[in-house]
Order: structure tokens, then C-alpha cells, then sequence
């Protein structure tokens, strides 16, 4: 690989990762060389090494691969040495390592060359797997591509991460393309729109800011919860929105949540997002997890046409890899390459091994976060109607089951829990857990909810 193909692949790993895990773990990484088809990069310490392997080791593969380098496994070791002439800006950064956050100022660049972030060849509507979770998703996405008069304005799509809403995104910006190329159609992320507004405050060119934005045909947004609570952004966002929609232009947003659950986004907007249509991406099923699979696994059979699998290997991932298709699609190119390296059929035993931090250990670590989420969704309520003063039953029960919840399958104590729902004082949270132990003694209903809760919270 060359110094140059690595600063291509930063580029779309700070797109994966976000600026700041960007800065804090990829950037210090130094490429050195590939050898057997292991490439080897330099970090700063061993710990380092050990974090980033764990947390961007797959990623990076992943990427790696996409831009065509030849690799199967990536290896990092500490080298002060390299680390330091890094810091002196002396090689190995070559000019294409370097510059990757900054961009040339949007009056240089030409019509089709909008300043927008790169789409992914491999998100497409072929390569997205259809399930009951995230099936509406997928047919007002196919809608919105077809470039027809435009129906519904915004398209909003929101869910958990790694559920594939830039995947659906990114597939509708090439159907766009491929429909109607008379388009102008600009992709990019929230974060991405705040960095060049700043910008172009720093450099009091926020006019040519406003033109460009204004002179898209489809606008389409990642991530709106990045500009969530960055006020002048928000504005700026928002005239941008309704300058778009008086024109009749597409806009086409996602997001990590329903624009009501967004606390600091800005009423207006969240507003005008529940004006078009807003639909979720549910986390995947059993289904869906074991689609996904087959589909990758075909693809994986393209790179490794002699890689065996025993049956029923699949099946064993589906159950037991949590809903985020992301760390799914991890699981199955690590089993693949590590299968490939050592020659072997990939077993069930294989899996177990060559996955275990990945596979749900019995008891899987549940969060007061997704405890929260799902209690909301199970009983239709708003998350900030559970977080609310408001004692209604209708409310109050179900927020005494999330306690419940918490206490039952986190290890936070009573003050954490307290202060996760609204800053509430231990006694509270204590008097909410022992009421839903008591009730499911006598209470089929709440029994149930409890039983469902606890069956939803593992899926
Ligand atoms: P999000 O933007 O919701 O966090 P992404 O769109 O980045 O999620 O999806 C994460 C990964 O999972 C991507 O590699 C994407 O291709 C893959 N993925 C997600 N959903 C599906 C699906 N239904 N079919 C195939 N791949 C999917
Ligand atoms: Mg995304």
C-alpha cells in the first residue's frame, strides 16, 4: 500500500469515525508497510495499540480492503522512534496524509464537483437486505430515489447506530444519479455542514455558503443530532431547510432519533422534520441478522472462493450477535479472514473462538440507555414524558418498570439511576423497583410487560 492509498483511506475512516475519535485514535496511526498480507502500522504506545486494534482493527481492515490493498489482518505495534519524527510533520506523512480536514473553499469548485463527502460504491439498494425492521424504511427511500415530483419533503430517517440509514442514504443518492442525472444532488454529514458553515464565517464568505446550499436540487443530511444544541448552526441549518423546501427541492435527513426525542434540536426544526415523513429503522431481528449474513457471506465467498463453512454457523451468529448490522458485518469478515489465514473449515467451535468478544456472553451488558429506549417504545411514550415530573399511571408505571429495569439488569446503583431519569433522588427510584416487584407478583399485565421487556432488551 502507498503512502497515498492510506491517506485515502483515512479520509473515509474519519468519515466512519467521526472527528473525534478521528483525531484521538486514527490520526496518530503511522503506516510502516505490508507484508504477507498483514498490514503494519505504528502507534504511539502499546495500550494505544491494544484500543485501536480492538475498536478500529475491523474498520480499518474493512476499509483497507474496499480501497484494494491486499490484506487480511492489520498489526499494530509501538515505535517512539516513528511516532516521534510524526510529530516533527517529517515523513512518513506524505502530502496526501496530511490535508484531511481540510478543503478547498466551496467558490473553487465546480458544478459537479460539489464539495460533498464520497458515497460508498458498496451502499446500494442491491446490496441493502430487506426485513420487517427496516422494511418502510427501504420503500420510502426506494420512493424518494425515483426522483419523481416530490411527495413527501423531508425524508426523515431515523435509528440506532449501525442500522444502515447512511447505508439507505448513500443508496439513494446512486439511484438518484443513475434516474436522473440532471439532478444536483449533495450528500453529507451534519457535522460536515457545521464545519464548512464555521468556516465560512471565519473567512466572512457566508454568502457563497448560502448560494451553494440554496443550489442543490437534493439535499441530504447525515446525522442531524451532531448540529443538535450548536445554535448559530441550527439557524443557519434551518434557513437552508426552508430555502430548499419553497423551491420544491428534496431534502432528505437521518438521524439517531425521532425529531421529538432530539432535546437540543431546535423546536423549528424539529418541527419541520415531522412535517414530511419520519420513518425508523428498528433494530434487526433474527430475521434480518441472518439475511444480512447470507448476503455477506456470498460476497465473502467472492474473496475467499475456498473458505468452508459448517451449517448452522450463520444461525449461531444471528442469535448471538446484537442488533447493530455494523459489528454484525465485523464478526463475519474477521471469521472469514482469520478461516482463510489458517486454512480452516470455519466450525461452530471456530466462530466461538475467533469471536468471543463479540458474542453476547450469557448475561449481555444492557445500558440504562437502551433500557430507557426500548420501555419508551414498548409503551408508546416520549422519552422525555418518561423523564418528566409528570405522575400520570400512564406514565408513572411505565417509568417505574424502566427503573426496574435498570436496577434488575445494570450494576448502577440507586443515585446512578436516579440521576439518568431526571435527576431523581434514590428513595424514588427504590420505591419504583419494589413496587413493580410487588406487582408482578399479582399483576398478570405487568408480569408480562416485565417478561416482554426483558425478552426485547436480549434481542
Ligand atoms: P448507520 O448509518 O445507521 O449507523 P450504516 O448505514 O453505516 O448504519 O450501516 C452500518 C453497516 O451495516 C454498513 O456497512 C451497512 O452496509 C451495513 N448494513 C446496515 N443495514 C444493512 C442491511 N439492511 N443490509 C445490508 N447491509 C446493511
Ligand atoms: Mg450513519
Amino acid at each position: 500500500m502507498t503512502d497515498e492509498t492510506w491517506g485515502l483511506v483515512r479520509n473515509e475512516l474519519l468519515e466512519s469515525v467521526g472527528v473525534n475519535n478521528f483525531k484521538a485514535w486514527i490520526d496518530p496511526i503511522v503506516f510502516h508497510t505490508t507484508e504477507e498480507r498483514i498490514a503494519h502500522f505504528f502507534v504511539p504506545t502499546n495500550f494505544f495499540g491494544t484500543w485501536v486494534s480492538q475498536n478500529f482493527g475491523d474498520l480499518i481492515l474493512r476499509h483497507l480492503i474496499s480501497a484494494g490493498v491486499k490484506v487480511d489482518r492489520v498489526q499494530f505495534s509501538s515505535n517512539s522512534a516513528a511516532m516521534a519524527e510524526k510529530s516533527l510533520g517529517a515523513a512518513p506523512h506524505s502530502p496526501m496524509q496530511a490535508p484531511i480536514l481540510e478543503e478547498k473553499p466551496a467558490a473553487d469548485l465546480s458544478d459537479d464537483d460539489l464539495p460533498g463527502s464520497k458515497l460508498n460504491p458498496l451502499y446500494t439498494f442491491d446490496n441493502f437486505v430487506v426485513g420487517k425492521p427496516n422494511e418502510l424504511a427501504h420503500a420510502a427511500a426506494r420512493r424518494v430515489a425515483e426522483g419523481g415530483p416530490v411527495s413527501f419533503n423531508p425524508l426523515f430517517l431515523y435509528g440506532g447506530v449501525g442500522l444502515g440509514k447512511t447505508h439507505l442514504m448513500h443508496a439513494i443518492a446512486w439511484e438518484l444519479r443513475e434516474n436522473r442525472p440532471d439532478l444536483r444532488i449533495h450528500y453529507l454529514s451534519a457535522e460536515q455542514f457545521m464545519y464548512r458553515f464555521v468556516r465560512a464565517l471565519r473567512e466572512k464568505d457566508t454568502i457563497s455558503f448560502k448560494q451553494m446550499f440554496r443550489s442543490v436540487d437534493v439535499l441530504m443530511v447525515d446525522d442531524v443530532q451532531f448540529i443538535a444544541g450548536k445554535n448559530s448552526t441550527q439557524e443557519e441549518f434551518f434557513h437552508t431547510f426552508n430555502a430548499l423546501v419553497e423551491m420544491g427541492k428534496q431534502i432528505i435527513i437521518s438521524g439517531d432519533r425521532a425529531p421529538v426525542d432530539m432535546e437540543d434540536l431546535d423546536n423549528r426544526i424539529a418541527s419541520r422534520l415531522q412535517c414530511g415523513l419520519v420513518v425508523d429503522l428498528h433494530p434487526t431481528d433474527y430475521e434480518l441478522r441472518l439475511g444480512v449474513l447470507q448476503a455477506k457471506m456470498d460476497t465473502q465467498r467472492q474473496r475467499y472462493p475456498q473458505i468452508k463453512m459448517a451449517t448452522g454457523v450463520l444461525e449461531f451468529i444471528a442469535h448471538r450477535v446484537s442488533s447493530n448490522v455494523r459489528v454484525l458485518e465485523g464478526a463475519l469478515t474477521r471469521l472469514c479472514a482469520f478461516a482463510d489465514l489458517i486454512g480452516a473449515e470455519i466450525t461452530l467451535d471456530l466462530a466461538q473462538e475467533c469471536l468471543s468478544d463479540i458474542l453476547r456472553a450469557t448475561g449481555r451488558k444492557v445500558t440504562m440507555d437502551e433500557i430507557i429506549k426500548k420501555s419508551c417504545e414498548y409503551y408508546k411514550l416520549r422519552q422525555s414524558d418518561m423523564m418528566s415530573p409528570n405522575r400520570t399511571r400512564t406514565i408513572a408505571r411505565p417509568r417505574q418498570m424502566a427503573m426496574y429495569l435498570c436496577k434488575k439488569y445494570t450494576t448502577r446503583s440507586l443515585p446512578e439511576i436516579g440521576r439518568k431519569f431526571g435527576g431523581r433522588d434514590h428513595t424514588t427510584i427504590l420505591h419504583g423497583v419494589r413496587k413493580i416487584e410487588e406487582l408482578i407478583g399479582k399483576d398478570n399485565q405487568i408480569a408480562e410487560d416485565a417478561e416482554l421487556l426483558r425478552r426485547l432488551l436480549e434481542a
